[in-house]
């Protein structure tokens, strides 16, 4: 077995994405600028976007976090998103996920600037990827998608099993996987809540991509000897052994299927930093299109 280590991918990426960055400074240009938006004190997503902010420092972005209260109203945060739709300075941004119940996420999503959408979920981005048109792809699928081109995994004849039917994660996932590329070109099983026998699925998969969010959802007697195997999932669980008395982990039962697969995400330092450095890919990406 051996790990696909996205944290050193990441980081390679994120020296690739700063050389960029200097380069286009020194040709006069302004620096990429990624704002995100984070409502509420919800600690997961406080740590996601401090950890998007961070990366963006070290790639030699700038960065704004705009801060407000779990109770804002739904219109007030619609007039924040055109804010900053048409504030210039500004490349690309994100509304962090998942937003307070009384808010439609929809309407915040479809609300931003297609231009400017560099988490790829607006529908006219998604439309642009299922089209395989040039667009902005989400950062998790994108990023595993990456992860599996610059690790040498030829992807094309193998069967994949999508685990999840998210918006975010499985369905853009298995979009990818299928087109007519490479990475891509896979025989792709999408799998849900609501799918009968999911082991029998799961044990033609040369490719497995779990993403489901119920720790230790993946067992090895689901994993055929020789499989990819790429864990989403990031679950808190509890651990007595650590300070806080918690850790996190994936979708995956990982000592048990790595001696199993052939490759393996690890949880944390898998798909996690992918997501990071595609969303500064998307911002630079973001910055060198437009014309202001
Ligand atoms: P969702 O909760 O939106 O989707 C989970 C999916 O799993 C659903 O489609 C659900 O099916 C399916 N599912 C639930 N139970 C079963 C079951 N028993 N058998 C088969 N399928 C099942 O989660 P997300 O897609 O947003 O995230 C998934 C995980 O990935 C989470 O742990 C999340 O924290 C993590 N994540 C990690 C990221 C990263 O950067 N590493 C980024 C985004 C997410 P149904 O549709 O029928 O309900």
């Amino acid at each position: 077995m051996k790990l696909l280590d996205g944290k050193k991918l990441s980081l390679e990426l994120q020296t690739e994405i700063a050389a960029e960055v200097e380069a286009h400074v020194a040709n006069g240009g302004r620096k990429p600028h990624l704002a995100a938006i984070l409502i509420g004190d919800d600690p997961a997503s406080k740590a996601y976007v401090g950890h998007k902010v961070k990366a963006c420092a070290k790639a030699g972005f700038e960065s704004s976090l705009i801060e407000r209260e779990g109770d804002i109203s739904q219109s007030e945060l619609l007039d924040m998103v055109r804010e900053l739709n048409e504030d210039d300075s500004i490349d690309g941004f994100i509304v962090q996920l998942p937003l307070p119940s009384h808010i439609d996420n929809q309407a915040v999503i479809e609300a931003v600037k297609p231009s400017k959408d560099v988490d790829g979920f607006h529908p006219e981005n998604v439309g642009r990827m299922a089209l395989g048109l040039p667009t902005f792809l989400p950062a998790t699928p994108g990023g595993i998608m990456t992860l599996l081109e610059r690790n040498g995994v030829k992807t094309t004849g193998m069967h994949a099993v999508v685990i999840g039917r998210s918006d975010i994660v499985g369905n853009p996932m298995t979009t990818l996987l299928s087109r007519n590329a490479e990475p891509g070109n896979c025989t792709v099983t999408q799998c849900h809540s609501r799918t009968v026998d999911l082991k029998s699925h799961t044990l033609k998969a040369d490719l497995i991509i779990a993403a489901v969010g119920k720790p230790h959802f993946v067992t090895a007697d689901m994993v055929k000897e020789g499989a990819v195997v790429v864990d989403v999932g990031i679950n808190s669980i509890e651990d007595s052994s650590r300070k806080s008395g918690r850790r996190l982990t994936g979708d995956v039962d990982f000592d048990n299927v790595a001696e199993k697969c052939s490759l393996i995400t690890p949880v944390p330092g898998g798909v996690g930093p992918m997501t990071i450095a595609t969303l500064l890919q998307n911002t630079l990406r973001a910055r060198l299109a437009s014309k202001r």
